[in-house]
């Protein structure tokens, strides 16, 4: 099972999200499976902005995690994602939160997401939808 976390607190924030979660479930090589309930969040470092609207999409999919970043950083700029400085705000954030049970570090791409576990926005969703998941993470890393 692969979670993604899913952001965004720039333009239609729900929208922006639904669209995301449309594109990502076009992907023929992946399944998603189920969609955590959303919530609303203040924002954690960066310049000041807007509250964001997080989530968790919980998925299956026959591409490596390499590739699947590659198709949530397509998704993310066919949303008009901007890159411009550090935790600025987005239209759309896409994470790989957790990849089955591997452990990559590359320059690319650190999973379980480094910073997850500290972050309030990402597990409470995850934990919805998976209520053993700190157990888990603890015993992959
Ligand atoms: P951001 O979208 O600002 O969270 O950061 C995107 C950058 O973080 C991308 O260039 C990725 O290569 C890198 N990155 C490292 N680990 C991850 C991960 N687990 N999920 C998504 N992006 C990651």
């Amino acid at each position: 099972m692969v979670y993604v976390g899913i952001g965004s607190n720039l333009g239609d924030r729900y929208d922006n999200i639904a669209k995301a979660v449309k594109y990502i479930k076009a992907n023929g090589k992946i399944t998603v499976s189920r969609v955590s309930p959303l919530i609303e969040t203040d924002p954690v470092g960066g310049p000041l902005q807007g509250k964001y609207i997080n989530g968790v999409i919980e998925l299956t999919t026959e591409l490596s995690a390499d590739e699947l970043l590659n198709v949530l950083a397509e998704i993310e700029d066919r949303l008009g994602r901007k890159r411009s400085v550090k935790n600025a705000p987005r239209t759309i954030d896409l994470d790989i939160l957790l990849f089955d049970a591997q452990r990559i570090n590359t320059k690319n791409l650190k999973v379980p997401h480094p910073l997850m576990c500290e972050r309030e926005f990402v597990m409470s969703p995850l934990r919805q939808l998976c209520p053993d998941i700190d157990a888990f993470i603890k015993k992959i890393r």
